[in-house]
C-alpha cells in the first residue's frame, strides 16, 4: 500500500471523482512544458501521499509534474463549474487550466495548476507564471503548517516557456494535492442549468466521502442535505476565523474559489496583512474592497447563501436550509473569540472578553500596528518577557498601556501552560509580500535559494529560526507598493 516506496515504482491512481461521470468533467491530457526543472517540493506534502522521494526525485516523476507525460492508470480531466465572481452570477467557468491527475491510494487528489488549456479556459491560455506559482507554493505549505486547512502544494516546476501577462513571463506547474477540489460553485453549475439528478448526485458523492455524519444526523428533520449545508457552513466560519485570527487576506473570495471542505482554496492575490488595517484590500483588481480583510467573514456567509440556493433543490424547505445556515452565524464568533483568546495566551472566556479584544484591535488599527510583530512580542511577554518590545511599537502609549493594564486585571485563573502556549498561537514567519516578491524576483533569474529558505521558514513558523530575523522583520517602505492582481 505504499507505492513507489521502494525504487522508482510509479503511483497508483483509482477513480474518485471521475466516477461521477462525464457531466462532470472533460477528459484531456496535459499540454507538454518545455525543459522543465523541480524547482521546489515539499516532504510533508509527500509524505501525505506517500510518494518514495527518491522516485519524486527521478526524471519520470518530473515527467508527470510538467505534464509530459500522463502515468499508468490516471486519466486526466479537467472539472466543470460555474461560480458567483464579486457578487454577480458569472455562468460556467471550470478548470481552466488546472488538470486532475486522478486519486491515489492515499486518498489525496492530485492536480497540475498551469497544465495548459481545457474546455474552461474561455480566453485563458491556461498556463500559470512562475512568480504567482512560487507564491502558491509557499503559501499552500506555510497555511498547514500554521494549522489552517488548505489544498497543499507538492512541487513547483518551471520551464523558460514564455507566457504573456503585462509583460512576458515563464511558466510553472504547481502539483496541488486535497481530499477534493470541488468548490461551491460545482453545486452552482448543477443547480443553475436545472440538473437536478446531477446536484443530487454530487451531493451525495461528497457526504459520502466527506461527511458521512449527515446521513445519521436527526436536526434538520433528517434532511442529509441541510445536514451537508451545515457541515459547511461550520467548516468555513472554522476557516474564516482562522484567516482573521492571523491576519490572512484571501483576496478573491468569488464562490468558485470556496472549498466544500472548508479548505483554503485558490491562492491569487492573498496578503498577510502588515500593519493592522481593518479595511485593508489586498487584490489591486478589487477596488470596491468586496474582499476587504474585516468584509471575508460576511462574504464567506453570502456565499454560503448562494451554496444553499443551489441546494434548495435537494433541501425542499426554505426553513431547513435557514436553519442549517444559521450555525455560521454561531460558529463564527465563537471560533473567533477562541482564536483571539489563544493569541492573548488565555484559556477560558470570561464575561468582558469580547470588549477587551475589540478595545485591543482598535488601539492597533489606530496605529496600524504591524500584526504578526505585535502578536509575536505579546507572546513572548506572555511567557514572562518584558514589556518594553510591546510599547516600543507604539506612538501613543498611554492608549496601549492603558489598555495593557485592562489586560493584566483581568482574570487569568492559574493558567501558565496557556501563556507559554501563546508562542504556539502566534507565529514568527508569514509569507508576507516583500518576502515573496524578494524569492520571486531572485527565481526569475534562476536562482531558487529564496524560495528554499522560506519553505523552510514557513514550514516552522512557529520556531525561531535563530539568525533569520530579516525574515520576521516589518516590511520595508517597498512593500506598500507592491501590487498584486488577479493576473497570475
Ligand atoms: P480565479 O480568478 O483564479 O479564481 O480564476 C477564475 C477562472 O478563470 C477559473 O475558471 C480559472 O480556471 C480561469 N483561469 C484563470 N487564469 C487562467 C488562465 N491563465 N488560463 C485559463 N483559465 C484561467
Ligand atoms: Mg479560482
Ligand atoms: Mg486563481
Amino acid at each position: 500500500s505504499a507505492p513507489g516506496v521502494q525504487g522508482h515504482a510509479a503511483p497508483h491512481w483509482r477513480e474518485g471523482f471521475a466516477g461521477l461521470g462525464p457531466a462532470f468533467y472533460t477528459r484531456l491530457r496535459p499540454t507538454p512544458l518545455p525543459s522543465p526543472t523541480l524547482i521546489a517540493a515539499s516532504e510533508p506534502a509527500r509524505q501525505l501521499l506517500d510518494w518514495s522521494r527518491d522516485w519524486l526525485e527521478s526524471p519520470d516523476a518530473l515527467e508527470l509534474l510538467a505534464g509530459n507525460a500522463v502515468p499508468a492508470g490516471s486519466e486526466p480531466l479537467a472539472t466543470v463549474y460555474s461560480g458567483h465572481q464579486f457578487g454577480v452570477w458569472a455562468g460556467q467557468l471550470g478548470d481552466g487550466r488546472a488538470i486532475l491527475l486522478g486519486e491515489t491510494d492515499s486518498g489525496f487528489e492530485v492536480q497540475l495548476k498551469g497544465a495548459g488549456r481545457t474546455p474552461y479556459s474561455r480566453m485563458g491560455d491556461g498556463r500559470a507564471v512562475l512568480r504567482s506559482s512560487i507564491r502558491e507554493f509557499l503559501c499552500s505549505e506555510a497555511m498547514h503548517a500554521l494549522g489552517i486547512p488548505t489544498t497543499r502544494a507538492l512541487a513547483l516546476v518551471g520551464s523558460p516557456a514564455p507566457v504573456a501577462r503585462e509583460t512576458v513571463e515563464t511558466a510553472a506547474v504547481v502539483t496541488r494535492v486535497a481530499p477534493s477540489f470541488i468548490r461551491f460553485g460545482h453545486f452552482e453549475h448543477f443547480a443553475g442549468r436545472g440538473q437536478h439528478e446531477e446536484l443530487r448526485q454530487l451531493a451525495d458523492f461528497v457526504i459520502d466521502r466527506f461527511y458521512p455524519g449527515c446521513r445519521s444526523d436527526t436536526r434538520f428533520g433528517g434532511n442529509a442535505y441541510a445536514s451537508l449545508l451545515n457541515a459547511v457552513s461550520e467548516r468555513t466560519a472554522a476557516l474564516m476565523a482562522q484567516w482573521q485570527a492571523v491576519g490572512f487576506c484571501h483576496g478573491v473570495m468569488n464562490t468558485d474559489n470556496m472549498s466544500i471542505l472548508g479548505l483554503t482554496i485558490d491562492y491569487g492575490p492573498f496578503q498577510f496583512l502588515d500593519g493592522f488595517d481593518p479595511g485593508h484590500i489586498c487584490n489591486h483588481s478589487d477596488s470596491q474592497g468586496r474582499y476587504a480583510y474585516n468584509a471575508q467573514p460576511n462574504v464567506a456567509y453570502w456565499n454560503l447563501f448562494c451554496l444553499a440556493q443551489a441546494l434548495m433543490p435537494l433541501i425542499g424547505e426554505e426553513e431547513l436550509a435557514l436553519a442549517a445556515l444559521q450555525s455560521y452565524r454561531e460558529v463564527f464568533p465563537l471560533r473567533f473569540e477562541a482564536a483571539m483568546l489563544a493569541k492573548l495566551g488565555l484559556a477560558q472566556p470570561v464575561a468582558g472578553d469580547a470588549a477587551l479584544l475589540e478595545a485591543l484591535l482598535r488601539v492597533m488599527a489606530a496605529e496600524r500596528i504591524d500584526w504578526t510583530i505585535f502578536w509575536r512580542r505579546f507572546a513572548h511577554y506572555r511567557a514572562g518577557g518584558p514589556a518594553d518590545p510591546l510599547d516600543e511599537l507604539f506612538v501613543d502609549r498611554t492608549s496601549w498601556r492603558h489598555w495593557l493594564s485592562a489586560f493584566e486585571r483581568r482574570p487569568t485563573g492559574a493558567d501558565a501552560a496557556a501563556a507559554v502556549a501563546t508562542l504556539r498561537a502566534n507565529p514568527r514567519f508569514v509569507l508576507r509580500n516583500h518576502l515573496g516578491q524578494q524569492a520571486i524576483e531572485a527565481a526569475q533569474t534562476g536562482d531558487f535559494s529564496g524560495v528554499h529558505t522560506l519553505l523552510g521558514l514557513l514550514e516552522a513558523p512557529f520556531d525561531e529560526h535563530p539568525g533569520m530575523d530579516a525574515y520576521a522583520d516589518f516590511p520595508p517602505d517597498w512593500a506598500s507598493a507592491i501590487e498584486i492582481s488577479c493576473s497570475s
